[in-house]
């Protein structure tokens, strides 16, 4: 017998059509290079509207690929609906890529049209010329003064009407592509469809995973390029909440301010932001009345043990620690402590919260080993993490890769243990473990322990050759501005903490670690400059 309920199409329309009939009078404030640009959602719905009109004059059609190049703005967030919407597939652009790899991607994926922040410009001059399918540029700009190359935003704004008929859609047709960031070779392109954005947002929305509802004013610090901000933004539309988007290039200062002032309840980032604001806050020339958060959402690397308690325990604001991947939509899996563990100590629970948590509910997760055999789940046993589920990718655009499939299941690359109770606990990346003779050596945990001293801002752990043992650790350090730091410091520190074998062979103190296009360290960078540098301690 088959269910008698109706076939309606999961799709980003039913968000849009929400907000619209719901929520006009809720509130999107943008930061700007002249002030913040403040209007009510129903002003955003009739953009939108007129947005699609424009695209439509312009020839776009269903599956065409509009690639963007901007900043969280009110202008990328009338794209973010628009274009999935009206049947076109938004290509969220990371504009902090190399221009290579941005000429690279938007190639890969066929965009007809580019969108692009105005001063993001200089780079698509420069990438213009390596362009083989981008047919007109729009520029979004509040003082346009354009060439004849380029379209102006506002203008096929004013010149659209407001009234468009969206057209049925197929829950399974792409509404978005994010390329990774492609830390080896060419980024790879993952297509969602609409129903998986859907399905992703109800996710977002439920109370043990970030819980986001219409009481919620939400900061999305992590980049709309990025995993699409999380799900964020398309959540914020679907349930309402209020949205403050933080613009070009926002510096920890500018982000403290827009939580103070527009009372966020709720932002999201890496955990490198969480620092450069930690550090803001503790400078102490100005005071940040930071009251207003309920949570901040910290994932994309793992946040060190003494950041998650810094907060809670001098801003008393919880961290809320999750993961996932461009591959996954991205939360897979989000960190919050059962009713069943309240009993536990407040160190044990603790303990808890630097875990990346339970699969949140859509997502089947497990760890396998290298024959695809499920790794018991027991705390101290470790394999690679698998996922399967309506948001999780089932291959990348243009590119075959069997390899990162096994038994219907995605190989996230992602070593980690699972305990009894279900909390994944990241060890590392497959190719950033630390192998040192026949022990394996987890770069993440030794990161945390090391940025657990008072006076280290950032610490990174890389593997470096060792003709005895393989591999051996090697600690880059950055101190505290001020501070005076040692060799012997960091290992006095870290001492107590670790397994003997496990102590960093060196520790390199430099300026600042290196980051991605994303945010989060750059290993690659750093074993290209440190690999050589050896120096042993014991
Ligand atoms: P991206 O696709 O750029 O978002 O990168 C995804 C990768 O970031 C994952 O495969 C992990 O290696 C890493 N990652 C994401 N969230 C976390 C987390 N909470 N803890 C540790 N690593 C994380």
């Amino acid at each position: 017998m088959r269910g008698m309920m109706m076939d309606y199409p999961l799709t980003l329309q039913h968000f849009l059509e929400r907000n619209r009939r719901l929520f006009g009078s809720k509130r999107i404030v943008s930061r700007t290079k002249s002030g913040l640009h403040r209007y009510s959602c129903a002003d955003y719905v009739r953009r939108v509207d007129r947005l699609a009109n424009a695209l439509k004059s312009l020839g776009v059609g269903h599956g065409d690929r509009i690639g963007t190049l901007a900043w969280n703005t009110y202008r990328h967030l009338e794209l973010y609906f628009a274009v999935p919407c009206m049947g076109a597939v938004l290509h969220t652009i990371n504009l902090r890529l190399s221009p290579e790899h941005i000429a690279f991607i938007v190639n890969d994926a066929g965009d007809r049209l580019l969108v692009v922040d105005h001063e993001i410009l200089p780079l698509v001059e420069r990438i213009r010329p390596a362009l083989t399918t981008v047919d007109q540029i729009i520029v979004m700009s509040d003082e346009p003064d354009l060439s004849d190359d380029f379209l102006d935003y506002e203008a096929l704004l004013a010149a659209a009407s407001d009234e468009f008929i969206w057209p049925e859609l197929d829950e399974n047709a792409a509404a978005g592509i994010c390329y990774t960031s492609g830390t080896t070779g060419n980024p790879k392109g993952v297509v969602y469809s609409h129903r998986a954005l859907y399905l992703h947002s109800m996710g977002i929305a439920q109370v043990d995973n970030l819980g986001l509802s219409e009481s919620d004013r939400v900061l999305p610090v992590v980049p709309m390029f990025h995993a699409n901000a999380w799900g964020l933004v398309h959540t914020a539309v679907a349930v309402g909440a209020d949205q403050i988007l933080p613009g070009p290039a926002p510096t920890p200062a500018d982000i403290l301010s827009l939580i103070e002032s527009e009372r966020v309840t709720i932002s999201a980032g890496v955990p490198t932001v969480w620092i450069g604001a930690l550090a803001e806050i503790r400078r102490g020339e100005r005071q940040y009345d930071l009251s207003s958060l309920r949570t901040i959402a910290i994932g994309g690397s793992a946040p060190p043990p003494s950041l998650i308690e810094a907060y809670r325990r001098e801003i008393s604001v919880p961290i809320l620690h999750a993961w996932g991947m461009t591959e996954t939509t991205p939360v897979a899996s989000v960190c919050r402590i059962k009713t069943t563990m309240l009993n536990l100590s407040e160190e044990e629970r603790f303990d808890i919260l630097t875990k990346q948590g339970p699969a949140v509910m859509g997502v089947d997760l497990t760890i396998v080993d290298d024959a695809g055999n499920e790794v018991p789940w027991d705390g101290v046993s470790f394999g690679e993490i698998v996922v399967r589920g309506p948001w999780i990718t089932a291959g990348y655009l243009h590119t075959d890769t069997p390899d990162r499939f096994i038994n219907g299941w995605f190989r996230t690359g992602d070593v980690a243990t699972i305990d009894p109770e279900g909390y994944v606990q990241i060890v590392d990346r497959t190719k950033d473990l630390v192998k040192s003779g026949g022990e394996w050596i987890s770069s993440v945990e030794l990161e945390g322990k090391i940025m657990g001293h008072p006076d280290v801002l950032e610490a990174a752990v890389i593997a470096i050759p060792d003709e005895m043992r393989g591999e051996r650790p090697l600690a880059l350090v950055v101190a505290r501005p001020g501070a005076t730091l040692s060799k012997d410091d960091i290992l006095e520190h870290l001492r107590p903490q670790v397994d003997r074998f496990a102590l960093p062979d060196d520790v390199v103190f430099i300026e600042e670690v290196p980051k991605t296009s994303v945010g989060k360290f750059d290993k690659k960078v750093l074993r290209e400059r440190h690999s050589t540098s050896r120096n042993l301690a014991r």
